[in-house]
């Protein structure tokens, strides 16, 4: 699996760095509310796990499935909801945790819905901010990594369902999604 990235764009020890970093600044900018994080599942998962694990509050962990991505490597504009939340969301804190914004389609789909949930707030953190691929007009709250436009895998990112479990995040050599 290795052998198939090209060149690694954040590497373990900055990704630690990172969560501990974004977890800080939650904690401080949420405290004394008990906000909801919102995983936008599957690239969410590690992210969110190590990024919940520096968030000194008392959190609800939520997961959402959303596909705007079908096996490819761009993005085809067209959000679905796999799977939907279990609890209701208004009147309360939420923070959507993402693995990667680009076009920014997906992530402002469901903050509108949350909004029209009722929601009290809705704040996004990324991993990775990749403003280069935007088509609507979005900042993340909290970012994590600024990215060139390239398509990057690992640590939660995938090419078709593989390279989730990467340690880090990477670039595909490009005879890999060729072939
Ligand atoms: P957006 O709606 O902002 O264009 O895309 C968001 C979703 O597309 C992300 O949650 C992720 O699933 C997927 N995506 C965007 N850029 C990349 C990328 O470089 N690599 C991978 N593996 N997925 C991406």
């Amino acid at each position: 699996m290795h052998n198939d990235i090209d060149k690694i764009l954040v590497n373990e020890q900055e990704i630690a760095q990172i969560c501990q970093n974004l977890g800080k600044q939650i904690t401080h900018d949420y405290q004394g509310k008990r906000p909801i994080l919102v995983g936008l599942l599957k690239g969410c998962i590690p992210f969110m796990s190590d990024l919940s694990r520096h968030i000194g509050l008392y959190v609800d962990m939520e997961f959402m499935a959303v596909s705007s991505y079908h096996g490819g490597i761009s993005t085809s504009g067209d959000v679905k909801i796999r799977k939907d939340l279990d609890i209701s969301i208004a009147d309360r804190d939420v923070l959507i945790v993402e693995d990667i914004v680009d076009t920014a389609s997906t992530i402002m789909t469901i903050i509108n819905l949350f909004r029209h949930r009722g929601a009290a707030s809705v704040k996004v953190v990324t991993l990775l901010d990749k403003p280069g691929g935007r088509i609507h007009d979005f900042t993340p709250d909290y970012i994590g990594k600024t990215i060139p436009k390239a398509f990057v895998v690992g640590y939660g990112l995938d090419y078709d369902e593989l390279y989730r479990n990467l340690p880090y995040v990477g670039v595909l050599k490009p005879k890999v999604y060729n072939d």
